[in-house]
């Protein structure tokens, strides 16, 4: 048996985390599961699976969940610390999916107590990679990517000595306006960038793949987890979805990594790691694709991942910055106070002002990481108040 935790069990990740973890239930032992406000959710899972514990973020709800668990022998807790706690106790799988800044803490408790940590949270490794790095490290955990395309740049990797890589592909459906003419950008709504042609995922991370902030991301995390340069990371423009990512190698060959756009691929990957089990995922029907599609992305159709390539150069809370300026320019798209394309000049200014800030506070620290992210959002509060 072995023990398992979910760290954002409500969420999209966690419920298909949770889905093949109920086609085996003998196979493992639910230790923690922590959600946000979806109470209901969260209890019913906690009952189903007989956690020890489940944990929601939000402190008000405390009375809730125990009302909801219903003394079943399942622990209530609520609040950040107690989030931590829960990640921290012994578990020897834990699903790190919880959205956002907020799910950097828990994931670094775990890997703490030397849990094989299983990614989804772009944010930890775009923060703050080689705090995570260096933690796994001293503490002999194991960090599996779980975004589907550095699960595949991870499998195509294997038997390989990864310094005879010489690059690596990304690719990306190019979002909901891909074939829009560039004149119609910045006129774009909010539900227009909602809707994404392949993945079925929630609506700020199918808008960040129209304005390809969430590649940006993958890009950034692909040079922290796995040690490339810059340079040999490129990008691609697949429409189909297809084929996840590729590595090539200094003799030429190309490995590409080809499986259906659904996340419990990578997801099961990572759990059964370093075997290959059955799992429930359509298996492809290449012919009746026919095509596989191919082209290079127009940075002006996608400036975020011109921004990428300096957050990559710069290093150091660079991508903290980032990160944090793009989820505020986000939330101030959404919520109708900037057009879609303003996004990325925002960000890029915030960028710019923040540098020296961001260097001066030194070493990457779950504490400089925070003040970085609060000072960045105010920054991106202000600009946009001066801009209305
Ligand atoms: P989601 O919004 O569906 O779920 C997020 C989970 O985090 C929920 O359980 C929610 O309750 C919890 N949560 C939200 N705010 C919280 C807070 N402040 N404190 C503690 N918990 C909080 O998100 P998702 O789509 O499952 O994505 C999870 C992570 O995985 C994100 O970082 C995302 O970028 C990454 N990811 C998602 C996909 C995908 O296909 N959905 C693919 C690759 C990577
Ligand atoms: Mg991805």
């Amino acid at each position: 048996m072995r023990r398992v935790s979910v760290l954002g069990a409500t969420g999209s990740i966690g419920q298909n985390t949770l889905d093949l973890i109920r086609r085996a239930p003998d196979d493992y032992k639910v230790v923690a599961l922590t959600g946000g406000r979806n109470i209901a959710q969260l209890a019913a899972d906690a009952r189903e699976f007989g956690a020890q514990v489940a944990v929601t973020a939000y402190e008000d709800a405390l009375p809730d969940l125990r009302a909801a668990l219903d003394g079943r022998g399942v622990e209530a807790a609520a609040g950040a610390r107690a989030l931590i706690e829960a990640a921290s106790r012994p578990a020897d799988w834990t699903m790190s999916a919880i959205v956002g800044h907020a799910g950097l803490a828990p994931g670094m408790a775990a890997l703490r107590e030397g849990a094989t940590l299983a990614l989804a949270n772009k944010e930890s490794l775009v923060t703050a990679g080689p705090l995570l790095l260096a933690t796994a490290q001293a503490r002999g955990a194991r960090i599996l990517p779980v975004d589907s395309e550095h699960s595949a740049v991870f499998q195509a990797l294997v038997g390989e000595d990864i310094s005879e890589a010489e690059r690596v592909i990304i690719t990306a459906s190019g979002g909901a306006f891909r074939d829009w003419p560039l004149e119609d950008l910045p006129g774009a709504t909010v539900s227009q960038a909602s809707s994404h042609p392949n993945w079925d995922m929630g609506q700020r991370i199918t808008i960040d793949s129209a304005s390809m902030f969430n590649k940006a991301l993958e890009l950034i995390e692909t040079k922290e987890f796995f040690g490339f340069t810059p340079k040999q990371i490129e990008v691609l423009i697949h429409p189909q979805s297809l084929v996840h990512a590729l590595v090539g190698f200094r003799d030429g060959a190309l490995m590409a990594h080809i499986g259906p756009p659904d996340m419990r691929h990578a997801i099961g990957y990572a759990l059964h790691w370093p075997e290959r089990r059955d799992l429930p995922v359509e298996r492809l029907d290449l012919a009746a694709t026919g095509s596989l599609e191919f082209r290079a992305p127009d940075l002006r159709r996608y400036p975020a991942l011109a921004l990428a390539q300096e957050v990559m150069q710069a290093g150091g809370h660079a991508g903290a910055v980032f990160n944090a300026a793009k989820e505020r320019a986000l939330d101030h798209f959404i919520a109708g106070r900037t057009g879609f394309t303003d996004m990325t000049d925002h960000v890029a200014e915030a960028m710019q002002v923040m540098a020296p800030h961001a260097e001066g506070l030194g070493d990457i620290t779950l504490e400089t990481v925070a003040e970085v992210d609060h000072l960045t959002r105010k920054q991106m509060d202000a600009q946009i108040r001066t801009r209305a």
